[in-house]
C-alpha cells in the first residue's frame, strides 16, 4: 500500500494500473483473503458457508467499487479506453460472481436474502451505463455522467448494505466477535486510509455481480432480439453461448451503433425525399407554363362558346394544379432545410394589411362578419414580410372556407410586449366556424391531413395548408397552436418576437387635433370590435372619446363621429345620426354596400371592416381633402398597350418555354429576339442594344446568372448605359427575388409566365421609352389610348402593381 500511495503522490503511474496492480491486486484482495480466512479458522460447516457467502457479498462489493473508480476516471478523462484499460475492465467483471444462497437453504433467512437482492430495474441502470462506455470506447463520447453512475451504483450498494446486516444477523455472537477483531485489526494496518485513498466508500456493504445482471442482460437482449435479422439472431447465440459478459455488452454496442447508423440514413432518406419532391415539383411548372401560357393565348383567340368552356376548364385545372405544385414545393424545401427565411425591415401595418384585406370580398359575398385589429402601436420591425402574409393568409383562408353564413372571424395581431430591441407579437385567427375535435387536432398540422375525410368533398384542399404554415411559424420562432370546440368556432393563434428594425417613420400626427367620438349605444355590450375601434381612434388623436348618447349638440364637442352601422340601434336611427351637425363615418361589412351607398351624403362616409389605422387616416384624410375643396390627385397618365418598337432580348432554353413567349411578345407588337443560351445572350447584347432582356436562370452553356453578371461587367468596362434585366425563373421560391436582385438583375417575373405580368415589368422597366412612342402617336394620330396595366398583377410584382394603380381593397379580387 505504501508502495501504490507513493506512486499515486508522485504522479507518476497510469491510474488504471495504479488500481489493477495497486490497489485491486496488491492490497485489497489481499486484504479481504487476511481478512475471511481468519475467519473461517475454526469455525462449523453451516457457520462456514454464512462467511463464505458473506465473502462473495463483500469480494463482488469491492470489484463493483473498483469498477465504479475505474468509471469516473474513464468518464472525467473523456478520451478513448486503451486496449489495456478495457483488459482490466474485463478482469473485473469476470471476477464478479453472484453470491450463492443455495447453500444456506437450512437456514430461515435465506429468502428474506434474496428479497433484498436488487432488481431488475437497478441492474438495467448499470447494464446501461456499461453500454454506453463500451460503445464510446473507441471515441470517448460518453454520454453517461459520473453523478449519474454514483447514483446507479449507490442504489446497488444499499441493498447490499442490507443482506450483509441480514447475514450479520442471523451469525452468531462469537463469529462476530472474530470478524469485530479482524476489523480492527485491519484498521490498525491502514484498511480505514486505504477506503479513503481510494474512494471506495461502500466498500464494506456493497455487492457485486450476480446472477441477476445476467438475468437483466438476457431480458434486454431478448426485447433487442425481437428485431434483429437471423445472421444477427445467430451471433448473438454464440455470444451467449461464450458467456463472456464482455463479449455480450460489445455484441449490445455494435448493436445499438447500427441501429443509431440506421436512424441516421432514415433521416438522410427523409430529407432526400423532400429535395426529390422539391427538384420534381420545380420541374412540373415548367410544362405547366406551357399549359397555361397557351391556354391564355387560345383564349384570345376567336373561340365558340362549348370550346370556351373547354379553355376554361383546362385553366381552372392548371390553376389548381399550379397551387398544388406550389404548396408541395413550399412544404419539400421547408422539410429539406431548403427554405431561408428573409431579414428586411418591414411596416407590419402596410404588411398585415396586404394580407387581411383581400378577403374582405369573399368574407362579404359568404356574409361573414370579417374584423380586424392590427395594433397601431406596431413599429418597423425586422422579419421575412412575404411568408408572414402567406401565414395569415392561409389560416383566414380556412377561417372563410370553415365558416358559415352568419358567421364571425376575426384577425388580431396584437403586441403583447416589447423591450429595447425586441418586440413580441401575438397573431389570432378566430371563428365561429365549425371547429375541430381534439383528435382531430392531434393531425391537421401534418401534411395531406384533414380534420375528417369529408372535408375535401366538401370544401376540397390539400391538407397542406396548415402543415406549411405551420413549419412557417416554427423556422420564424414559434408555435402554431389552435383552441377549438367542434360546432362552436376555432382559434387559430401563434407568438413570434422580432427584432425592431431602427428604421424611425413619420409620425403620422396629422389628425392629432382632432375630436373624435365613437358612439357605442347603451344596449350594446362592450364587443371586442368596439375596443379595436377606440384603441384606433386613440392611435390617431388625443381626442377621442366615446359616448353612449346622443344629441343634436355633439358638434360643439366634436368634429366627426363613428358609428357602427351592424348595430340595431344604429341602423334605426340613422336618418336622425346622419342629420346630426357632424361629419358622420358609417363602419360596416361590405355586404351592407348597397344599402349604405344609398344612404349617404355630403357629411358622411363609409368606412368597411376590417377596419385599420391606415384604412381610418386614409378615409379622414380623404374627408379634410375634400372639405378643403383641394383638386383630387390627378390621375397617371395612360400609357400605351401597344408596345411595338420595343426591342426585348430573351434568353430561354426550353422550346415550349420560346414558344409561349414569342407567342406572348409578339402578340404585343414587340420586336423579339432569341437566345438559347447566356452566351449567346451576351453575345448579342454586345453586338446591339434592346430596351429589356427577360433572362432565364437555368440554361446550359452559360447560366442567367454568369451571363447577366458578364453583360453588367461588359456595360461598366464600356461606359454603357444599362439594359434592365428581368428574371424569368421556375425558380419561385423565397429568396430567388432577392437573390437575383442582389446579382444586379432589375426585376424578377415567375413562371409560368403571364401576360399581365409581363405587361407590367415592360410598363415599369421601359416607361420612359413609352412614353416617347405614346407622344409619337399621340401627334400623330390624336387618339385615345387604353388603359395597359391588368388588375391582376403578378405574385411578385402584385403589391408594387396595387400600388401603382391604387386599387381599391374592395377591388382587389382574392387571388390564389
Ligand atoms: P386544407 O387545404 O384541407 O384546408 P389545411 O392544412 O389548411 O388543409 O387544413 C387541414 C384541415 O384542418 C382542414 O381540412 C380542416 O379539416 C381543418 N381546419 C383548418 N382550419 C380550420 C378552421 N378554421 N376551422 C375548422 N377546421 C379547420
Amino acid at each position: 500500500m505504501e508502495y501504490t500511495r507513493t506512486s499515486v503522490n508522485a504522479l507518476n503511474d497510469n491510474p488504471v494500473h495504479i488500481l489493477e496492480e495497486g490497489y485491486s491486486k496488491g492490497v485489497v484482495f489481499p486484504l479481504a483473503n487476511a481478512l475471511f480466512s481468519s475467519a473461517m479458522v475454526s469455525q462449523s460447516g453451516t457457520m462456514k458457508f454464512k462467511i463464505s457467502v458473506y465473502n462473495s457479498i463483500i469480494n463482488n462489493a469491492m470489484t463493483f467499487a473498483l469498477e465504479k473508480d475505474f468509471f469516473a476516471f474513464v468518464l472525467s478523462k473523456k478520451s478513448s479506453l486503451s486496449e489495456k484499460s478495457l483488459r482490466y475492465w474485463e478482469r473485473l467483471l469476470s471476477a464478479q460472481n453472484p453470491p450463492d444462497f443455495s447453500e444456506l437453504s437450512a437456514w430461515s433467512e435465506r429468502d428474506k436474502l434474496q428479497e433484498i437482492m436488487w432488481g431488475k430495474r437497478e441492474m438495467k441502470q448499470v447494464l446501461a451505463i456499461r453500454t454506453d462506455i463500451l460503445m464510446h470506447s473507441m471515441d470517448g463520447h460518453f454520454t453517461v455522467s459520473v453523478a449519474e453512475t454514483d447514483k446507479a451504483y449507490s442504489l446497488l450498494l444499499i441493498r447490499s448494505k442490507k443482506m450483509q446486516d441480514t447475514l450479520l444477523g442471523g451469525m452468531n455472537k462469537d463469529t462476530k466477535d472474530l470478524l469485530a477483531s479482524v476489523k480492527s485489526r485491519l484498521m490498525q494496518y491502514g484498511v480505514a486510509l486505504l477506503l479513503l485513498l481510494l474512494g471506495l466508500y461502500y466498500i464494506l456493504h456493497s455487492y457485486g455481480q450476480s446472477a441477476m445482471e445476467r438475468y437483466a442482460l438476457e431480458e434486454t437482449l431478448k426485447e433487442i432480439v425481437s428485431d434483429m435479422d437471423e445472421t444477427r439472431k445467430r451471433e448473438l447465440d454464440d455470444v451467449i453461448k461464450k458467456g463472456d459478459i464482455l463479449s455480450i455488452y460489445r455484441f449490445l454496442s455494435d448493436t445499438s451503433q447500427e441501429a443509431r447508423e440506421a436512424r441516421e440514413q432514415a433521416i438522410e432518406a427523409e430529407k432526400a425525399k423532400d429535395l426529390f419532391l422539391a427538384n420534381m415539383s420545380h420541374e412540373i411548372r415548367t410544362p405547366l407554363n406551357g399549359i397555361l401560357g397557351f391556354t391564355q393565348l387560345l383564349e384570345s383567340t376567336d373561340l365558340n362558346d362549348e370550346q370556351r368552356g373547354f379553355t376554361d376548364i383546362i385553366k381552372g385545372s392548371s390553376d389548381n394544379l399550379l397551387t398544388i405544385v406550389n404548396s408541395i414545393l413550399d412544404l419539400s424545401k421547408i422539410r429539406a432545410d431548403k427554405m431561408d427565411l428573409e431579414a428586411i425591415s418591414f411596416r407590419p401595418s402596410e404588411v398585415f394589411e396586404d394580407a387581411i384585406e383581400p378577403h374582405e370580398v369573399s368574407a362579404s359575398k359568404k356574409k361573414v362578419g370579417y374584423s380586424a385589429f392590427i395594433d397601431p402601436r406596431l413599429s418597423m420591425l425586422i422579419g421575412d414580410p412575404t411568408r408572414l402574409r402567406q401565414i395569415l393568409t392561409n389560416l383566414i383562408g380556412n377561417a372563410l372556407k370553415f365558416t358559415d353564413t352568419g358567421g364571425s372571424i376575426q384577425v388580431m395581431v396584437e403586441q403583447i410586449d416589447q423591450d429595447v430591441n425586441t418586440v413580441t407579437v401575438r397573431f389570432s385567427v378566430k371563428d365561429s366556424g365549425v371547429g375541430i375535435t381534439p383528435e382531430q387536432k392531434a393531425k391537421i398540422f401534418d401534411a395531406f391531413s384533414q380534420a375528417d375525410s369529408s372535408t375535401t368533398r366538401e370544401f376540397g384542399g390539400t391538407g397542406l395548408g396548415l402543415a406549411i404554415t405551420s413549419d412557417l411559424v416554427k423556422h420564424m420562432g414559434g408555435k402554431l397552436d389552435v383552441d377549438s370546440e367542434l360546432g362552436v368556432g376555432s382559434e387559430f393563434f401563434f407568438t413570434l418576437i422580432f427584432e425592431k428594425s431602427g428604421e424611425v417613420e413619420e409620425p403620422r400626427d396629422e389628425f392629432s387635433d382632432m375630436r373624435i367620438a365613437y358612439y357605442r349605444p347603451k344596449t350594446v355590450h362592450e364587443r371586442a370590435c368596439d375596443t379595436w375601434v377606440m384603441r384606433y381612434l386613440d392611435a390617431v388623436t388625443t381626442k377621442a372619446g366615446q359616448i353612449d348618447t346622443l344629441s343634436a349638440s355633439i358638434n360643439e364637442q366634436f368634429d366627426f363621429l363613428f358609428v357602427d352601422y351592424s348595430t340595431a340601434d344604429v341602423r334605426h336611427n340613422i336618418d336622425y345620426i346622419l342629420s346630426l351637425d357632424v361629419h358622420v363615418i358609417l363602419l360596416g361589412y361590405m355586404s351592407y354596400r348597397d344599402e349604405i351607398d344609398a344612404l349617404l351624403n355630403d357629411h358622411s362616409s363609409i368606412l368597411y371592416r376590417p377596419l385599420s389605422y391606415s384604412k381610418i387616416l386614409r378615409t379622414l384624410g380623404n374627408i379634410v381633402h375634400r372639405s378643403k375643396d383641394e383638386p383630387k390627385p390627378t390621375i397617371k397618365r395612360e400609357l400605351p398597350s401597344r408596345l411595338s418598337g420595343l426591342k426585348i432580348l430573351v434568353a430561354e432554353d426550353n422550346e415550349i418555354n420560346q414558344n409561349l413567349i414569342r407567342a406572348v411578345l409578339e402578340n404585343l407588337e414587340l420586336d423579339i429576339t432569341l437566345a438559347e443560351n447566356g452566351q449567346v445572350a451576351l453575345d448579342l447584347r454586345k453586338e446591339q442594344t434592346y430596351d429589356l432582356i427577360l433572362m432565364d436562370i437555368q440554361m446550359p452553356v452559360m447560366s442567367g446568372i454568369e451571363a447577366t453578371e458578364a453583360i453588367l461587367e461588359y456595360e461598366k468596362s464600356e461606359g454603357l448605359s444599362h439594359i434592365p434585366i428581368v428574371a424569368l425563373t421556375a425558380n419561385a421560391l423565397q429568396g430567388d427575388r432577392e437573390k437575383y436582385l442582389k446579382i444586379g438583375m432589375d426585376d424578377y417575373v415567375s413562371k409560368p409566365i403571364k401576360i399581365e405580368q409581363i405587361h407590367h415589368v415592360i410598363h415599369k422597366h421601359c416607361r420612359v421609352k413609352l412614353e416617347e412612342i405614346q407622344e409619337g402617336i399621340a401627334s400623330e394620330e390624336h387618339c385615345q389610348l387604353e388603359t395597359p396595366i391588368a388588375p391582376h398583377a403578378s405574385a411578385s410584382t402584385e403589391s408594387e402593381a396595387a400600388k401603382e394603380e391604387a386599387i381599391a381593397p374592395s377591388q382587389i379580387v382574392e387571388r390564389h
